[in-house]
Parts: C-alpha cells; structure tokens; sequence
C-alpha cells in the first residue's frame, strides 16, 4: 500500500541528489550533466547527504506522529538550528535566509505565528519543501489548516502557503491513486477555491497570473526555457511539477530536476516526494538508497508509523 514512506524517501534521496550541485546554473548542468549519486561540489558534503529540507521535513512528521502544535514544531525547528538536531552528519551546513531570520526571533521570544518575514522577499520555498507530510494525516481537512499555521513560524507570505497547499493536494490525490494530471487538477481545483475564500484584499495578480500556467491542460508541454528554477516558491512548484509530469520513473524525475540547475535540492526534493509516492519506493534506485546519510533518523521516525495504513497512523 502507497503511503509516506514511498513520498518519503523520494524526498530525502532527490534532496541528497541535488545537495552536490546547488545553485549550478542551467549552462553548467547542460555541460556537465547529474546523470548519479555524487558527493562533495557545492557543501563539499560526502555522497547521500541530505539538506534543511529534510531536516525540516522530519522536524515536520516529528511533530505529527507527537500530536504537537505550532509552538512545539517552533522549538523543534530552534533545535534544528541552534543545536544540529535532525542533521545527516550533526552539522548544520545549509539554512534559507529567510528561515535563519524567523527562527532567531522565536529565539528572542516571538510568538512563532509572528516570527515569520511576510514581504515580497520572503517568498522563498522554505515552508513548501516541508510541507509533504501535512498529506498524510487522514484530517486532511484540518492538516491543511494546521500547515497553514505552522507556515508562519517561517513564512507568512500567503503565496508560500498557496503553493503548499496545490502540493498538499497533489499528494494526497496520488495517494488515492489518481493519476498525474487528475493531481494536478485537484491541486489547482484547491487553490482556485482557497484564493477565493482567502485573498479577496490582497494584490496578488502578478501570481495569480503564474498559477494560472499551472492550471493549463498543456503545462507540461511548456519548453523546458519556460521553465525557472529558482526558490522562489512559485517557480519551485512549477518547476517540479514540470518534471514528475514529463517523465514515467522516478530516477528520471529527479535528474531532471536536477539538471534544470538553479535550486537543485530542493526542486528535486519536491519532484522526488511526488515520483516516490506514484511509483513506489521500489521504483527508487537502491543504489542510491543505500548511500542516504542518517538513516537512523528517518527509520526512528517510520518505526513510529503503521507502514500497513495509508495514514498516519501512530503505532
Ligand atoms: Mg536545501
């Protein structure tokens, strides 16, 4: 039976796919392409190293599986970052700006529902590549709720949160074994009606207008110069997107991802978290499983879970 741990590991092996070749420019990766499993480049980090968007993610399941709240995921994310929790080597070598921002003011006392940036320029993908285990909590519903909120220790753009909210989605209608294009239908059908009841008096066209590419029966058909990739969380989902739609594996999936260059990890992160769970952990290179730092992390979090549920189910 599909459920997180095939997404899971999808994940966190794109993540450690991408990790080696961060900010390459789409030039560099047409010359010298990811066709593997590397280490070192960009962090000098050994082979199957993964980033903050794991570790972000796991503080996010964490917090699940222990029925937390907004505060204790905001102590969780402190942990993170002042004290190396949930880090593949226990070491910190990554963090957005954005994220480093929000949680030093938790740090100093403020409330996490206001510690997160709200500008223009906090619209980063911070809060969408940890946003995957908010689809399997069977209150989907209240999930998304709950995400929304937990949004904001970092992110209170309400962009971040629409986008978080299109992959939520995408997610869960995979995982009730839709197929690609019906999840890309759920997704914009969700944020058609989440903009309706929620942005009323914002200005948001520009983004609005960029969605509406998403929305297109011919998206993945877009030349792949349509598509950036970069962490601007628009381009990130789009981009991801772009690449589960245009292949039928997942290895695939993720090098493309990959050689899109720009915001390799987390890209291929978010595509690899939607190809894991369509076509299965066992469709994921076992190569490269096996080369995943930290494995002890992600197995205390799944020994945790019923695998035999489509939900998370505490054991
Ligand atoms: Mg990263």
């Amino acid at each position: 039976m599909k459920n997180i741990k095939d997404a899971l590991w999808g994940f966190i092996v794109g993540d450690a796919l991408g990790v080696p070749y961060e900010f390459s420019t789409r030039n560099m990766m047409k010359e010298n392409p990811a066709v593997d499993m590397v280490g070192y480049g960009t962090y000098n980090q050994p082979p199957g190293t993964w980033s903050d968007d794991t570790s972000m993610l796991l503080c996010v399941l964490e917090n699940i599986i222990n029925n937390g709240d907004i505060q204790s995921l905001s102590e969780l994310f402190v942990k993170w970052y002042r004290d190396d929790y949930m880090t593949p080597h226990g070491e910190l070598f990554d963090i957005g700006i954005t994220t480093s921002r929000a949680l030093q003011k938790v740090m100093v006392g403020v409330k996490p529902a206001l510690a997160g940036g709200a500008d223009e320029s906090s619209s980063g993908n911070g809060s969408l590549m940890r946003s995957l285990p908010y689809a399997f909590v069977d209150d989907i519903k209240k999930s998304i709720f709950n995400m929304t909120m937990e949004n904001r220790i970092t992110h209170r753009n309400s962009i971040c949160s629409y986008c978080c909210m299109f992959y939520v989605k995408m997610m869960r209608a995979l995982l009730e074994g839709k197929d690609k294009f019906e999840a890309v239908k759920d997704g914009a059908a969700y944020l058609k009606y989440g903009w309706r009841i929620t942005d009323s008096d914002d200005d948001h066209e520009a983004e609005w207008e960029w969605f509406k590419l998403l929305f297109k029966a011919d998206f993945a058909a877009l030349p792949e110069s349509e598509i950036k990739s970069t962490g601007y969380v628009l381009s990130t989902l789009e981009a991801s997107i772009w690449c589960f739609l245009n292949t039928d594996n997942y290895k695939d999936a993720v090098l493309k991802a990959v050689n899109l260059g720009g915001d390799t990890d987390t890209i291929a992160a978010i595509t690899g978290g939607l190809a894991g769970l369509y076509y299965g952990y066992d469709n994921i290179p076992s190569n490269w499983c096996e080369k995943i730092a930290g494995q002890h992390l992600i197995n205390n979090l799944l020994n945790k879970i019923n695998l035999n549920e489509k939900y998370i189910q505490k054991l």
